[in-house]
């Protein structure tokens, strides 16, 4: 039997780029700072060319609660990015830059 339709807004993704992520090779990569500027011209576009070179993470996990932590869209100067990494069990948030060099 299928389940019947949900209510309410559609969970929040519990990553950037939908898995399994792509290889990648970062020492050889070849893009000139043009192609570079284009493709991180959007702060979404950014981020998942960020989480597809493995420059920030693409999943996190709550520290707290163990549970996969949920990418949400956030305002407000706490949050540059305009993202943070949201937990669903104890509310906790964290930045996408997390154990990044950014
Ligand atoms: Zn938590």
């Amino acid at each position: 039997m299928a389940d019947p339709p949900r209510r309410g807004r559609p969970s929040a993704p519990t990553f950037i780029v939908p898995p399994p992520l792509p290889p990648v090779d970062l020492p050889n990569l070849d893009i000139n700072i043009r192609q570079l500027a284009a493709v991180t011209s959007l702060v979404f576009d950014c981020m998942r060319w960020l989480a597809e070179h493995r420059l920030i993470t693409n999943t996190f996990t709550c520290q707290a609660c163990d549970q996969p932590m949920r990418l949400q869209k956030r305002e407000g100067r706490d949050y540059i990015d305009g993202y943070a990494w949201c937990c669903p069990g104890c509310q906790r948030r964290n930045s996408i830059r997390v154990n990044s060099f950014f």
